[in-house]
């Protein structure tokens, strides 16, 4: 199934149920060059037989601007040119790699990606944020350009490890949280184990966030209202996630249970425990004994703090969210009451 978004920035096709063998469908073999990492590499190293590769190391350690100057090295040596197109085939560390260097080589060449985890699927290659980290700043260096082409393979996930898929969960939960009420229900109604069973739901599920993410990027694509929804249980999630080295998708889950009794304290948000069962029901934490004190610091901090206020996304139910600027006085309590709780 194919499904052309129109940004206002340009626009994508996603391939939905398709494979990895049909990409010389899409793109001149010989000007092509796939960035991928050693370790989806070591798994699809046949299938790429015939390709130009070039490999990263794995992890978001070397997602950083030393990876983007040997990329392009390499690029140069190759003979990219203009008319080549680059390909991001793994995890959200490839796709944001792939993306920025496809963005900045030579101005900005045509990219594609292959998402190959959860992750990356519903949310990292979706909606053109393409960056590196610096030092310890997340994403501190990127641009916002939209791929080509996305290719769904969902066989690729066959060797995705189970605690990659649980994180990608919290991304889907957090979908079902801010925009899609019936998702939330259906992710009720089923659990991990039947979606990695059964591709037909699976690829359902998918492309269902997959929409939902690109239509809320459609309509805000600089991230000025409506995209910020996105940032749902992100804004505790990154306050604690370094700090207790905790894997994203943990520390988001414990975000938005916290955003949801906020969400409960400033607008009667009725519905806290259908989260907490969901996030523990797809092996996520609910709670974490956090230091408040240190995670208020944190979020005092945060890049997306406007004077003493921080903008946080709330629930009204689930499947609507709003954001909205809330004062210390107002999260100090619930920040303060939901750590030290036991996970
Ligand atoms: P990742 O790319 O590090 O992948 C996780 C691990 O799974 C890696 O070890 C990878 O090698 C492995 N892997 C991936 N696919 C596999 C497969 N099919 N089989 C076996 N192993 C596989 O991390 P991720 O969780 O996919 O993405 C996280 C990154 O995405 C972060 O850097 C984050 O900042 C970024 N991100 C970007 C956006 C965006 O809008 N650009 C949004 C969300 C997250
Ligand atoms: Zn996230």
């Amino acid at each position: 199934m194919k499904k052309k978004i129109k940004y206002s920035s340009g626009e994508t096709i996603f391939h939905f149920d398709s494979s990895l063998e049909s990409l010389d469908k899409l793109v001149d073999k010989n000007a092509t060059f796939i960035i991928t990492d050693d370790n989806v590499y070591h798994h699809y190293q046949k299938k790429l037989k015939g390709w130009n590769v070039l490999l990263i190391k794995a992890g978001e350690a070397y997602k950083n601007i030393d990876a983007v100057q040997q990329l392009i090295g390499q690029l140069i040596e190759a003979g990219a040119d203009r008319k080549s197109t680059i390909i991001g085939m793994g995890g959200g560390v490839t796709t944001d790699i792939a993306g920025f260097v496809a963005s900045i080589y030579l101005r900005g060449v045509d990219f594609g990606f292959i998402p190959t985890s959860v992750l990356a699927m519903v949310d990292a290659s979706v909606g053109g944020k393409n960056g590196v980290d610096v030092g310890i700043f997340k994403n501190m260096a990127g641009i916002i350009r939209q791929p080509k082409f996305l290719l769904y393979d969902y066989s690729l996930l066959k060797t995705l490890p189970h605690d990659q898929w649980i994180g990608g969960f919290a991304e889907i939960i957090k979908h079902a949280c801010i925009k899609d009420a019936a998702m939330f229900k259906l992710l009720e109604a089923h659990s991990l184990k039947a979606f990695k069973k059964s591709p037909e739901l699976l690829s359902k599920l998918i492309q269902r966030n997959v929409l939902i993410k690109a239509k809320v990027v459609q309509e805000d694509e600089t991230e000025k209202g409506d995209r910020k929804l996105l940032n749902f249980g992100h804004t505790l999630g990154h306050a604690i996630e370094n700090t207790y080295q905790l894997p994203h998708g943990s520390a988001v889950s414990i975000g938005m249970v916290v955003a949801a009794y906020l969400s409960k304290a400033v607008l009667d948000f009725k519905e806290s425990e259908r989260i907490i069962q969901l996030v523990k029901a797809y092996g996520l934490p609910a709670y974490y004994d956090y230091d408040p004190k240190d995670a208020l610091i944190k979020m005092r901090s945060d890049k997306k703090r406007v004077k003493d206020q921080i903008h946080f996304v709330l629930l009204e139910k689930i499947g609507k969210a709003i954001h909205k600027p809330l004062s210390m006085d107002q999260i100090a309590p619930v920040v303060e009451a939901m750590g030290g709780k036991a996970i």
